[in-house]
């Protein structure tokens, strides 16, 4: 199995650099951000909980992604791997992937990194509100809000795979398809 985490902040390309992974490498994505508005557009308890947090820029707790991933791989059992898009975000998400991944007898094979820095991510993420009908992209003092939340609990998780020795950045500014191929020269040792 190839289990790829596509870290970085929010806006740095993690969603268009894993769709073009998906299809040159055959893995299943989770998007925990996608599963959280899909749960909020079918109204669940679960999605509505969940809205209150995302539309503040916060992260929501730990234990209702989790449960969400869980549920995802366990219906995906049969998967070559997985691209995470957006999780772990938290320590203790990385440490229950880690658990969740031994229960399959697996492991993540490689963490890349999009690099990019804030102002830029401000700029893009504001763009991308004029299209992407989310609202957490339409409001700069919620987007610093992400970030912020980034810094203080997700840019840990950076640290946390580089002592595994799985941590590679990538430059996240420029041309997709150039750092989609420099994704790429990562994957392939795989
Ligand atoms: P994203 O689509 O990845 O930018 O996520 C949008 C929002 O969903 C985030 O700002 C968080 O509120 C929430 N979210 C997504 N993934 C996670 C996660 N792994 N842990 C906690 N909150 C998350």
């Amino acid at each position: 199995m190839l289990n790829l985490i596509l870290f970085g902040p929010p806006g740095a390309g993690k969603g268009t650099q894993s769709e073009k992974i998906l299809s040159q490498y055959g893995l299943k994505h989770i998007s925990t951000g996608d599963l959280l508005r899909a749960e909020r557009s079918a109204g669940t308890d679960l999605g509505n909980k969940a809205n209150d947090f995302i539309s503040k820029g916060e992260l929501v707790p730990d234990a209702v992604v989790i449960g969400m991933v869980k549920n995802y791989m366990t219906e995906n059992v049969d998967a070559n791997g997985f691209i995470f898009d957006g999780f772990p975000r938290t320590i203790a998400q990385a440490e229950a992937l880690d658990s969740m991944l031994q229960e399959f007898n697996t492991e993540i094979s490689i963490v890349l990194g999009l690099e990019v820095e804030e102002d830029e991510l401000v700029k893009r993420l504001l763009l991308r509100g004029e299209t992407s009908g989310r609202a957490d992209d339409q409001n700069e003092e919620t987007i610093r809000n992400r970030f912020q939340e980034y810094l203080n609990k997700t840019l840990p998780i950076q640290n946390y795979y580089s002592e595994k020795n799985k941590y590679n950045g990538v430059v996240g500014i420029g041309d997709i398809d150039e750092i989609f191929s420099q994704l790429c020269s990562h994957l392939d040792k795989f």
